[in-house]
């Protein structure tokens, strides 16, 4: 056990999208701001090379969490950038339905698309975003935009945070889902990180904030890294920004539970499920861009669904294949011949995140029968489109992965239903922050990533005028 620290202005405990986004805005306007993160800190150099050693080094549980029915498996980034570093980097804007669902479950008057604009215009200035060019769409993105049109359905190319992907060199983005090699990713450990460190940001990675107390005129956060040595860090304002597993966990295990009881409700995740079909000629969906297309059919953002154009590592594909044996094997045999599309529901049901025995994490996630009618739905709209391209068999993933993981500390006005208040403030606190993913009021069913950034831009500038 070692000692006090000396004080900081503000501790952000999670370096991922919302945190470095966060210490960037903060330090870049004078404050001493101390970063804590559970992961490690990796460059294009040091990025885990294989898919089973990504899964091991960049995710909490070595790769996959399940929830309390093992229906769903989690993917929970721990590294420094977070999601950022392992995600596919897709950034979209809410539309009105998202915004004025959020206003409507919050009662913050500010969630209106024309209020969110400039944020969203700033966030996009500190990011490189680019289309896949035409000529570089691989073979299972023809297969989705030409299914799409066979069926009349509406489509469009993915906008992605890439600066120069070098598709021309043989680059695939399914390495860069393990930290990008050649910088081109445009996460916060490339576009933060640095520019806060400039302005005197410190980074303690692979320490984790295992609790958190506030005091009258400060916060006090306990630590353990990773050799298990414990330590308090003192500062005048804390910013959760570990997700919404990472800030419901802490602050639960932290006794806030009784003041703010919504804490850990409200869990949303975005259930996707991958389907494949199978082609006579090669597809080779691992190859160059992953990812080029997504539906923009109204149709389906009305039924609760969007497809997304994707393919995965192949130890990613054998967990979502369904089967065992032979049957599976049979399936992974062909695995250069799957064409791959997965459905995005936006989650009706919302989950809950507890704390089992010994403070482990145990998330409740189950689709209710409309969540399933929108998973149906997709699935049927994948295999329209598959058949239409000449799929010889369809195989549905049975197993839902949980990549957006939102919610457990709501943002809202009332506090007996939510835990952080318009402000950016936890009810009944005066310096404890929330802005990443874990304020979701409900599941806006678009990518949230530069959502969260805008949040955490918009949350910066409201942490300063309380500070000042
Ligand atoms: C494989 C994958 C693909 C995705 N693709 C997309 C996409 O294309 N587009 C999109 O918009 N979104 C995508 N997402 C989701 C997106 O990345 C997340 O929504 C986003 O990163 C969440 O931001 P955050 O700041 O809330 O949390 P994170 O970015 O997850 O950061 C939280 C950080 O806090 C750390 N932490 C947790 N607990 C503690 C603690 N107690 N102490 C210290 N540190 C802690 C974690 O280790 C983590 O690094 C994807 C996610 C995954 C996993």
């Amino acid at each position: 056990m070692s000692g006090t620290a000396p004080r900081h202005d503000v501790v952000v405990i999670g370096a991922g999208t919302s945190g470095l986004t966060v210490a960037r805005e903060l330090s870049r306007a004078g404050m001493r701001v101390l970063g804590l993160e559970a992961g490690a800190r990796y460059s294009r150099r040091t990025y885990p090379r294989t898919e089973v050693d990504t899964s091991a080094q960049l995710f909490w549980g070595g790769g996959v969490e399940l929830t309390t029915d093992a229906a769903i498996a989690i993917l929970r980034p721990k590294v420094v950038g977070g999601g950022s570093v392992v995600n596919q980097a897709l950034m979209d804007r809410f539309d009105d339905v998202a915004w004025d669902d959020f206003r409507a479950a919050s009662g913050i008057p500010f969630f209106r698309s024309e209020d969110m604009a400039p944020w969203y215009e700033r966030a996009e200035a500190n990011i490189a975003l680019q289309i896949v060019p035409e000529d570089r769409r691989n073979e299972n993105a023809r297969i989705f935009a030409e299914g799409f049109e066979a069926n009349g359905y509406r489509c469009a190319p993915l906008r992605r945070a890439q600066a120069d992907c070098r598709f021309e060199d043989g680059n695939s983005c399914i390495e860069c889902l393990g930290g990008c090699r050649i910088d081109s990713k445009q996460s916060t450990a490339l576009t933060a990180l640095p520019v806060a460190e400039e302005h005197g940001f410190e980074l303690r990675a692979q320490h984790e904030a295992v609790g958190i107390v506030e005091r009258p005129d400060h916060v006090e956060v306990h630590v353990r890294d990773l050799g298990g040595t414990t330590s308090t860090v003192l500062a005048d304002r804390a910013v959760l920004a570990s997700g919404a597993i990472g800030n419901s966990r802490l602050l639960l295990a932290s006794g806030f539970g009784e003041r703010l009881p919504a804490i850990g409700t409200g869990f949303y995740s975005h259930p996707q499920f991958m389907n494949f079909g199978i082609f006579d000629d090669p597809v080779n969906a691992h190859d160059g861009p992953l990812q080029s297309y997504r539906s923009a059919d109204p149709g389906f953002r009305r039924q609760g669904f969007k497809l997304e154009n994707v393919f995965a590592g192949p130890a990613s594909i054998a967990m979502l294949v369904p089967g065992f044996a032979a049957a599976h094997l049979d399936v992974m045999k062909q695995l250069t011949h799957l064409g791959c599309i997965e459905v995005c529901i936006r989650d009706q049901h919302p989950g809950r995140i507890r704390l089992g025995k010994k403070g482990a994490v145990l998330v409740e996630k189950r689709l209710d029968a409309e969540d399933r009618r929108r998973r149906r739905a997709g699935a049927d709209a994948i295999r329209n489109v598959l058949n239409a391209m000449g799929a010889k068999r369809i195989v549905e993933g049975e197993m839902g992965i949980g990549l957006h993981l939102m919610g457990g500390c709501a943002i809202g006005t009332d506090p007996r239903r939510s835990v952080v208040g318009e402000d950016f403030t936890l009810h009944s606190s005066s310096r404890i922050h929330a802005a990443d993913s874990s304020i979701f009021p409900n599941a806006p069913g678009i990518n949230p990533a530069l959502s969260i950034m805008a949040l955490s831009l918009r949350a910066s500038e409201t942490i300063l005028e309380a500070a000042r």
